[in-house]
């Protein structure tokens, strides 16, 4: 026999699947929404089928976005000597805010990760090396990447690639 109701163990169940929510926080998130106003957790429901309709990957550079091609990627202002290279789409905004880099950006997809069977087949190094060589087809790419594992270097900063 279930702890809950059919419908609030589906809920927790789903909560369970984000990062970070254990089965306690999971439970706690899901009271929380069965309390609110049907208005505001409805509202939840329909940012995230929202975001799922409506939000893609950047044909060029992996960003989300609703547009596509991605605001960075058709920006006049942006200068397309240089390739910011990111490890998730979030991580655009942190250097963004510093308000001094006004180049490309390009998403990998996430980090290196043996043990967990993300190699770079799983990532957007393909798609990063051939927009290197269309865009600067007259010059020789040079790239650096840091082959360490996820669990072993958690936050790799970002690698920048001017004037290749
Ligand atoms: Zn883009």
């Amino acid at each position: 026999m279930p702890d809950f109701a059919p419908p609030v163990e589906r809920l927790i169940d789903e909560l369970k699947h984000l990062p970070g929510i254990g089965q306690k926080t999971a439970q706690r998130l899901a009271f929380y929404l069965l309390r609110a106003a049907p208005e505001d957790a409805l509202a939840l429901a329909d940012a995230i089928r929202d975001a799922k309709e409506k939000i893609r990957a950047c044909s060029i550079c992996s960003n989300i976005t609703d547009s596509d091609p991605c605001f960075f990627c058709v920006g006049p202002t942006r200068s397309k000597k240089t390739i910011c290279v990111v490890e998730e789409a979030h991580n655009i905004m942190a250097i963004e805010k510093t308000r001094t880099y006004t180049g490309m950006y390009h998403v990998l997809g996430g980090s290196l990760s043996p043990l967990s069977g993300r190699g770079p087949e799983q990532l957007h190094i393909k798609s990063l090396i051939e927009r290197a060589w269309k865009s600067y087809s007259s010059r020789r790419p040079s790239m650096a990447f840091n082959m360490v594992t996820s669990s072993a270097y958690s936050k790799p900063p970002p690698f920048i690639f001017p004037n290749f």
